[in-house]
């Protein structure tokens, strides 16, 4: 067993469970006014994120956070929330994607084509 003890925390979004430190709080303040917590440490009902793009944008648009913070988010703060998340990186996403890479299919007729005379 480790001896380290690392504090977890579960993306509200993406439901994966993270170091504290790699998530962001927003926390709902006893004021009724969401804010990034970046330290962890604010007063007030708090939810995570991960600092994926993704999730800020999905748990914004899918209203997990309003569920999440048990608060009704103003368009002014899914609009700040939506613009924080614009500056994270998109990483580690674990979303799944769809597959639409086309498929290679050989093409024929090249050969064929030029027919040199001679
Ligand atoms: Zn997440």
């Amino acid at each position: 067993m480790t001896a380290k003890h690392v504090p977890l925390r579960t993306c509200v979004q993406c439901r994966q469970v993270r170091a504290k430190r790699e998530l962001i709080r927003i926390v709902r303040t006893p004021q009724g006014t969401i804010e990034m917590d970046e330290r962890g440490k604010a007063a007030g009902r708090g939810a995570y994120l991960c600092r994926n793009k993704a999730c800020w944008e999905g748990a914004v648009r899918q209203g997990r956070l309003e569920h999440a913070l048990k608060a009704k988010l103003s368009a002014a703060d899914k609009e700040r929330l939506w613009e924080y998340g614009q500056q994270l990186p998109c990483v580690d996403t674990v979303l799944p994607e769809a597959t639409d890479a086309p498929e290679t299919v050989g093409e024929e007729g090249d050969q064929a084509a030029a027919t040199v005379p001679g």
